[in-house]
Parts: structure tokens; sequence; C-alpha cells
């Protein structure tokens, strides 16, 4: 599926062809903190498929309990998170849906680290709902 998305202020604009079966949830507790909220939602793209369309993301490197090193590309003007990747030629992007403009669409078919999930975020039917703020 052709996506296309772009951070907050729109200096970051990308193109890319994922897979919509394989949108996931993380709830690790880096996902939370990086974030700034409960779960992160990606879906992932062959690096041949994902094309930077404008701006240049900033990147973190952040170091995993396990060891693992991985590049997080966000926009330095508005912070949004693009994408993480391994840090030498990566094979894959993992996308962060929240910035795909067909978001609504990709509905998430897998949720991984439930050990660390928010208990709350996992059923928020009983949450009150208004339309707007
Ligand atoms: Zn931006
Ligand atoms: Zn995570």
């Amino acid at each position: 599926m052709k996506v296309d998305g772009q951070c907050h202020c729109g200096q970051i604009t990308f193109e890319a062809d994922i897979d919509p079966d394989g949108v996931r949830i993380c709830h690790c507790t880096d996902c939370q903190t990086l974030t700034g909220s409960a779960y992160r939602v990606n879906v992932q793209t062959p690096a041949a498929a994902f094309v930077l369309r404008s701006g240049q993301p900033k990147i973190y490197i952040k170091t995993a309990e396990s060891g693992t090193r991985r590049a997080h590309a966000f926009c330095p003007n508005c912070g949004t998170p693009v994408y993480s990747c391994t840090i030498a030629d990566p094979p894959t992007y993992s996308l962060r849906v929240g910035c795909i403009r067909q978001r609504a669409e990709l509905r998430p078919m897998r949720q991984i680290w439930c050990r660390s999930a928010l208990p709350w975020s996992m059923d928020l039917r009983g949450v009150e709902q208004l339309s707007r703020q």
C-alpha cells in the first residue's frame, strides 16, 4: 500500500510502500517515553520503498537494555517522531503511523511488549468520549 506523510510543521515529508497487515503497537517503556504517550504505533517499509521527499531529520541513537543501538529520526523543528532504523545500512524503516496521512486505515494487527503496557491503555471503552475538546 502506498502511503505518504509529514511531520507536524511540514519540513519533513516522505512516501513509502507498506504492508497494512504489518501495523503494530509497541507498549515498551522506551516507546512510552519517546512518544510522550501510552504506546507507539509502527509499520515497516523496505528501505528501497522509502523516499524522503523533503527535510533532514535529526537522529537520536537509542541504546536498548539489550545493548542494541538504533537510530530514531525526528523533525529538528517540531519534534515529530518519523521513523527508526538500524544505524548502518538499514534494510527497513519503522515508520511512525501517527505521521502517515492514511493512518485511519492502518489498523494494528499485533501488540508487543504487553508486559509493560499501561493497564488502562488496553481498554478505553469506559472512558468518557467527546467529539472535540
Ligand atoms: Zn516538523
Ligand atoms: Zn517500543
